[in-house]
């Protein structure tokens, strides 16, 4: 079931070169809200597990090293087909290949280093707004 939510995670990168008060204007003129929000940091033991899915990949190492390198924000987000729409927003993995004024292609610095997150469907948004926000936060 479509739940017009998304899970974003505004990634070490990006935080390091001040590009929150950047993405998040491009997230609100795209038309998003912001349900829950949280300005954290992730220990290398819960980048592993937020990443698990990806553990048989080469670089599960160096993905789970360099997002837990730094603060991150991690957001839910609501819209009419947020998943799909959000994914158009930030454009592909790797910034060379993203569409002009996609936010990877504006603020992202290597496939690696990419500026966002963006949850790849309804279900695996749920379950990563999930391991950030309790229910009560989730209004
Ligand atoms: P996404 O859904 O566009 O984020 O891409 P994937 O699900 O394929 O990969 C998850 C994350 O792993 C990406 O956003 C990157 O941060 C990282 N990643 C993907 N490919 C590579 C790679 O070849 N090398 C490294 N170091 N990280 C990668």
């Amino acid at each position: 079931m479509a739940t017009n939510r998304t899970f974003t995670m505004i990634k070490p990168d990006a935080v390091g070169n001040n590009y929150i008060g950047g993405i998040l204007k491009m997230i609100n003129e795209a038309g998003f809200r912001i349900v829950s929000m949280k300005y954290t940091r992730l220990s290398k033991e819960s980048a592993g597990e937020f990443y698990a899915v990806h553990s048989a990949r080469p670089f599960y190492g160096e993905l789970v090293d360099y997002m837990s390198s730094g603060s991150i924000v991690a957001a839910i987000l609501e819209k009419e087909n947020a998943v799909a729409d959000f994914r158009n927003l930030i454009g592909a993995t790797d910034p060379t290949k993203a569409e002009e004024g996609t936010i990877r292609k504006i603020y992202a610095k290597s496939i690696a280093a990419n500026a966002v997150h963006g949850s790849d469907s309804d279900e695996n948004a749920a379950i990563e707004g999930d391991f950030f926000f309790s229910k009560l936060e989730r209004f």
